[in-house]
């Protein structure tokens, strides 16, 4: 990959970009990139408009909200979910109103539902009264919680049929057998009907290009006994490519897709690609994972690390940008690169380092649980609901005293560099007790609770902070947490320290300057080659492409603001 500096427009060079294509790096931080020499991004960084200062801007700080942040130019408190657990207030999936509901188990159609439920357009809805209904978005990434929430199911914010024409494309979470090999595959599942034309999931069953091989020799790659990856260990070929030729995973197969979308007749206008990998090492070993000493090049050692899926997550990008060139469209595209969230390291970490599950049951029922430590230390609870069932008893100590000191009131708990806590009885009084006792929990240096009407979060108290960790606890936190108050949001919220974690060992969610610090760089004609000191911010990303791309919008449907790219 090899790229001009945007020109202003010359004789054959249009002046604004008419599609949009947005990579996401999963978890990446600034540093990442630099870290990991992650060029071709760093290229990009180079030649188009970069902004160091770049945070997530909203809470919770994660996979799941932070996409559809991103393409809905929305606070999570508009846009129907703002936390990993989702109490149904309205009773919008129609198991009960109340019913808390795990937001990474859901479908596309569920959150459909919460976007129609929220009666916004997306990105894509703006693309096709720009560029017709005929026009396409593609969201192309290996798991549904960026794949279902970067798109739109129905295509239309008062919930008409979709686009047949748009693309929903992900990795499916579970494992089927095909050809007699039991529980080996996974395949490609689309998030809207039928699968995009040029991706034929039926053909050869399992032989097939898009289906991933996660047999048991290359399941974990020997991270299920490693400590601390062995509490979320790999997931076979998911997240890293693998070694077979046939069967490419990883990074590599979003980016494969995705270049495939590019080089379709399809009238795409927009793309969202979100690369995985890094994510999952950040979970499995920490943001600044420098993975196995001597560790040999094209080996298992080597590739279950962060320093080969950073590099390779940049490959990608230069193949992506590639595909754009040599597709003649690289100069009427329009580039974003990001992070949904960034992370911190536990140190200290709050889980439970430990593999497999203990007794009570803890994890998804269906499919019955894969036995990872991670989840229970994420989650506790019981959804016990019609639609869901999954059950999370077996917390870590930390949380074990929460739930006996709030005495039968805690109702459903999620923590990462958050301890979002959700209540039975939901009286000021027990609010505040709760909020008290989040207060008191290990390494956690502030906590909030939500008012009676649910649209206002009150800073409870903190504890001691350093001087850099209060400075940016000052400027950021209360407005960060505010971010998220709506009816479906978690009563009490505590925030953690710096570096402190309680889910795994590389962790986000939270309003810590490690875990909202990411990269956010554009590249397109017309983008000014500069760097910007501004705080730019997740919502504002929308606005920005549209006022880059001339589509008309109205700024105030919106959270986020336009900013200007072009030196104009
Ligand atoms: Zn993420």
């Amino acid at each position: 990959m090899l790229v001009a500096a945007p020109a202003s427009a010359g004789p054959n060079q249009p002046d604004r970009p008419s599609r949009v294509v947005i990579i996401v790096l999963d978890q990446a931080r600034p540093d990442t990139i630099s870290r990991y020499h992650m060029k071709n991004v760093q290229e990009l960084q180079r030649k188009g408009t970069t902004f160091p200062n770049a945070i997530v801007g909203d809470m919770a700080a994660e996979t799941v909200i932070s996409h559809n942040v991103i393409t809905s130019g929305l606070f999570p408190k508009h846009m129907g979910w703002s936390n990993e657990l989702y109490r149904d207030q309205d009773n919008v999936l129609g198991a009960g109103a109340g019913t808390y509901h795990v937001t990474s188990s859901m479908s596309c159609n569920d959150f459909d539902l919460l976007i129609n439920h929220g009666n916004y357009p997306k990105l894509q809805d703006y693309l096709d009264s720009e560029f017709g209904e005929t026009s396409s978005f593609a969201s192309i990434t290996q798991k549904r919680t960026s794949a279902c929430t970067s798109g739109h199911v129905s295509g239309a914010a008062d919930g008409t049929p979709g686009d047949p024409e748009d693309v929903i494309l992900q990795i499916r979470g579970s494992r089927r057998t095909c050809n007699g090999t039991e529980a080996q595959w996974r395949e490609p599942e689309s998030g809207n009907g039928a699968p995009p034309p040029w991706i034929d999931t039926v053909t050869g069953g399992c032989n097939n290009r898009w289906w991933t091989n996660q047999d048991a020799v290359n399941l974990s790659y020997g991270t299920n006994v490693l400590s601390p990856a062995n509490i979320y260990p790999l997931e076979g070929n998911r997240f890293v490519p693998g070694f077979d030729p046939a069967h490419i995973g990883g990074d590599n197969w979003s980016a494969n897709a995705a270049i495939e979308e590019i080089n379709s007749p399809s009238n795409w206008r927009g793309m969202m690609i979100s690369l995985g990998a890094i994510d999952k090492m950040g979970h499995m070993w920490g943001p600044e994972d420098r993975g196995e000493k001597g560790a040999e090049p094209g080996s298992i050692e080597e590739m279950r690390h962060m320093p080969f899926v950073a590099k390779n997550a940049d490959k990608q990008v230069g193949r992506i940008v590639d595909a754009l060139d040599e597709r003649g469209i690289l100069d009427e595209t329009l580039i974003v690169i990001t992070a949904d969230h960034a992370a911190q390291t536990g140190n200290p970490f709050f889980g439970l380092l430990a593999p497999g599950v203990a007794n009570p049951p803890c994890g998804p029922s269906t499919p019955p649980s894969t036995g990872i430590r991670s989840d229970c230390n994420w989650y506790y609870g019981d959804e016990d609901n019609a639609r869901q069932d999954e059950v999370y008893l077996d917390p870590s100590p930390a949380v074990a005293a929460l739930r006996d000191r709030l005495a039968g009131n805690l109702a459903f708990s999620y923590q990462d560099t958050q301890i979002a806590a959700y209540l039975n009885d939901r009286s000021l009084a027990k609010k505040r007790e709760a909020a008290d006792a989040v207060l008191d929990m290990p390494g956690v240096v502030a906590s909030y609770y939500i008012n009676a009407a649910q649209n206002e979060y009150t800073r409870f108290g903190t504890n001691r902070m350093t001087g850099q960790e209060r400075k940016w606890f000052d400027e950021h936190a209360d407005e960060l947490v505010a971010t998220m108050a709506n009816n479906t949001a978690p009563d009490v919220v505590g925030i953690t320290g710096t570096d402190v974690t309680y889910g795994v060992m590389g962790d986000h969610g939270g309003s810590q300057e490690l875990v909202q610090n990411i990269p956010m760089v554009f590249y397109g004609p017309g983008v000014s080659q500069r760097d910007s000191r501004r705080e730019f911010r997740h919502v504002d990303v929308l606005p920005t492409i549209l006022e880059a791309m001339g589509v008309d919008f109205d700024p105030g449907d919106l959270d986020g603001q336009a900013v200007t790219l072009s030196k104009k």
